[in-house]
């Protein structure tokens, strides 16, 4: 049996992406495995602040070793908006089609350089002796001029890979997965949790 890990989602599509990246030496449980419910103020400044704030509550609750993870996108056109706003950006419930096209509507005068755009994950581990790791994941690109693709989720439409000639939208989840700031954030924890134990 692997050592217990909880990741502190609800989401089973990162739960299922963590097991694959972390292997035999884990047994990961979600917040809905373990029937836990929580409203964690998300109040950090930064991806690495809100994704620790996350696995500490988690981890005073539980006493185990608890992942966090924390993600956005940046436009730095709007000086980096939405960032840690993005899941609240013009409100939690307000359709991916319309805060997509308020972006494109804001940058409309932007010039191809003036394009950059990134999604950050960071990712935190706490322990039950009190240390926390955290660990960040950047994949640059530019922000498209429409809306393309009907794959992944969020901002994917709109997030625009010149070498790939596509939107994250519309690439295969598998292709997107092995390329994704989730990954490069998850896999360089995976390393530190290696070094450590
Ligand atoms: P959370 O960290 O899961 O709460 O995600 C924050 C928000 O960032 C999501 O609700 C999306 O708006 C955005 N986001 C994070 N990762 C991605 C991605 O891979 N594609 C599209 N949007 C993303």
């Amino acid at each position: 049996m692997g050592k217990k890990l909880i990741f502190a989602t609800n989401n089973e599509g990162k739960v299922n992406e963590i097991r694959q990246i972390l292997g035999d030496g884990y047994e990961v449980y979600s917040l809905k495995d373990l029937d836990i419910h929580t409203n964690i103020v998300e109040d950090g400044k930064t991806f690495e602040e809100n994704a620790q704030i996350k696995a500490r509550a988690i981890c005073r609750q539980t006493n185990e070793m608890v992942l966090a993870d924390d993600s956005g996108f940046e436009v730095d056109y709007l000086g980096g908006e939405p960032g840690i706003y993005s899941a609240r950006y013009l409100g939690e419930d307000t359709s991916y089609e319309i805060k997509n096209a308020e972006i494109l509507r804001r940058c409309e005068q932007a010039k191809e350089e003036e394009r950059t755009a990134r999604f950050v994950c960071a990712i935190a581990c706490a322990y039950p002796d009190g240390r926390v790791e955290t660990t960040k994941g950047v994949i640059e690109g530019r922000l498209a001029y429409e809306p393309k693709g009907t794959n992944g989720f969020g901002y994917d439409p709109i997030f625009y890979l010149p070498e790939r000639g596509c939107t994250t939208g519309e690439m295969e989840p598998e292709e997107k997965n092995k390329i994704s700031h989730r990954g490069i954030a998850l896999r360089k924890m995976v390393e530190k949790l290696n070094r450590l134990e």
